[in-house]
């Protein structure tokens, strides 16, 4: 492997906080100390604020198809390089090794797709009702961007957020999870080596997110927060961008549940439970949280559920033939443990798993769950780990009711054979977005989100983009 970057990034440059602090990255794996990473304070995010502010102008002016040409070579970078940041995912945050491979390319996916929406930004020309006024409309960069990511998709909620900054020509600062910065400076890295301007985008890895990020929200000049994370930090960054009216978009958490009515392909509900469940160990905003399967074939469903979790090989991400990796720290699996010792208390049977391994490292097995109680924690929790969760449920209306019962509005997960069931079952569900009959939503080119307390705006897709633009518009009197 080359040298991991283990600076700060701003205005270009590596560079060591102010105060010389560092922090420690962690390997869940084995709870070892990995290496160190600079720890931002305030003063560093002053001079990443600084870098983005003074940088703005001339990249807003930039071609945008000099701006698509950079996501686009920085894409075919991040691909040749996959093994190789892989590895480094792996290493800070624990998947496979193989998801870890799929994860660079999806990550990847986002800079090609934002390199072909940098050169559609258009405008418009028209009339006005009163036939006299003419409107010219253009799309305007919103401005220097504060981007916040979480440590679950190390590489990926960073391009998510950097590929329209990018297209639309907003200059940024990047904040990562504590405990996966090392990606995020690799994809500074393989950025500047693609041509990104200096200042465009910068990085700030520090242990201390509040101190840093609420000056920047209240300084006056982060024109836009994008934000992935949990709704209460969601909350407490709406309420601080509130006072400089920063424009936010906010991915925050989900409670997917995932229905399997008796007309289901029960193979396909199968499938599509591994995948909902266990992409990422669980630990996905997206990852099914609550079962709600058709009475008649919930035990038959458990029973398959549970056959094809407990074949899954639990170990270290890189290790060949290992399927589930460590959970990131031991704090998330501690919450784990606790909604499952939860469940079992209010009377849920443990089809497989439920105990946590002895030794090194975050483990947690996949486990299977029946019989849960409507009033267990982990019906309103996300569990963020390889637990489901199954309740049976009799007729539609009331696992429609049962299902929207949530804050949350994130993605939901139908099963059936039948059209129109499915359809009505989607547009009853309140969420952004539905797998009907798949365990997989995700995918750059369509738009990611969430409805109710799952957060405001889109990432991806077409809309992606608008994220990061104004409109402007000159009225013109025609004489
Ligand atoms: P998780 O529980 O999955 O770690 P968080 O919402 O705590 O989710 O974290 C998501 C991101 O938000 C991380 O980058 C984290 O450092 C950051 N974060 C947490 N608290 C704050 C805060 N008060 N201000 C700004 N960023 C924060």
């Amino acid at each position: 492997m080359t040298e991991v970057l283990n600076q700060l990034f701003i205005g270009g440059a590596w560079v060591d906080a102010a105060d010389g602090a560092t922090m420690p990255v962690d390997d869940p794996a084995t709870g070892e100390i990995l290496c160190h990473v600079a720890d931002a304070g305030p003063k560093d995010a002053r001079l990443a604020e600084q870098a983005a502010v003074q940088a703005q102008a001339d990249w807003a002016r930039t071609a945008p198809r000099a701006r698509s040409e950079i996501l686009r070579r920085a894409h075919e970078l991040i691909l040749e390089r996959t093994d190789e940041l892989a590895h480094l995912m792996t290493s800070e945050m624990g998947k496979p090794l193989a998801e870890a491979r799929g994860e660079v390319a999806y990550a990847a996916e986002f800079f090609r797709w934002f390199s072909e929406e940098a050169v559609r930004i258009d405008g418009g020309y028209g009339t006005l009702p009163d036939g006299r006024n003419r409107m010219l409309l253009s799309r305007r960069p919103v401005g220097p961007c504060l981007l916040i990511t979480p440590w679950n998709f190390p590489l990926a909620m960073g391009t998510r957020k950097i590929g329209p900054a990018i297209a639309a020509g907003c200059t940024m600062i990047l904040k990562p999870a504590p405990q996966t910065p090392l990606s995020s400076l690799a994809l500074a890295g393989i950025l500047k080596e693609a041509g990104l301007p200096d200042g465009v985008l910068n990085i700030v890895t520090t242990s201390r997110a509040g101190e840093v990020c609420e000056p920047l929200l209240r300084g006056g000049r982060i024109r836009k927060l994008s934000f992935t994370g949990s709704t209460g930090v969601g909350r407490i960054l709406l309420a601080q961008s509130a006072d400089t009216v920063v424009r936010t978009s906010m991915e925050l958490g989900g409670n997917a549940p995932f229905i399997v009515f008796d007309d289901a392909d029960l193979d396909v509900a199968v499938d599509g439970a591994m995948v909902a469940k266990m992409r990422n160990m669980g630990e996905a905003c997206t990852a099914a949280n609550r079962f709600f399967v058709h009475r008649s074939v919930a035990e038959e469903f458990g029973r398959r559920l549970a056959e094809r979790m407990g074949a899954l090989v639990v170990g270290p991400g890189t290790r060949d033939g290992v399927d589930v990796g460590p959970l990131i720290d031991r704090t998330g699996r501690g919450k784990v443990e606790e909604l499952v010792t939860d469940a079992v208390e209010r009377g849920a049977r443990v089809l497989v798993g439920g105990r946590t391994p002895e030794g090194p490292g975050c483990f947690y097995p996949p486990t299977v769950l029946t019989d849960v109680s409507p009033e267990s924690r982990l019906m309103d929790t996300e569990i963020f780990g390889p637990v489901a969760a199954i309740l049976t449920f009799d007729d539609e209306d009331e696992v429609l009711r049962r299902a929207n019962d949530t804050p949350w509005g994130l993605v939901g997960y139908v099963f059936t054979q039948g059209l129109d069931r499915g359809l009505r079952v989607s547009e009853g569900l309140e969420v952004g977005m539905v797998g009907l009959n798949t365990g997989l939503v995700s995918n750059p080119a369509a738009p990611f989100g969430g409805v109710k307390q799952s957060g405001l705006g889109r990432e991806g897709g077409r809309v992606g983009i608008e994220e990061f633009l104004e409109y402007q518009y000159v009225a013109v009197p025609v004489r």
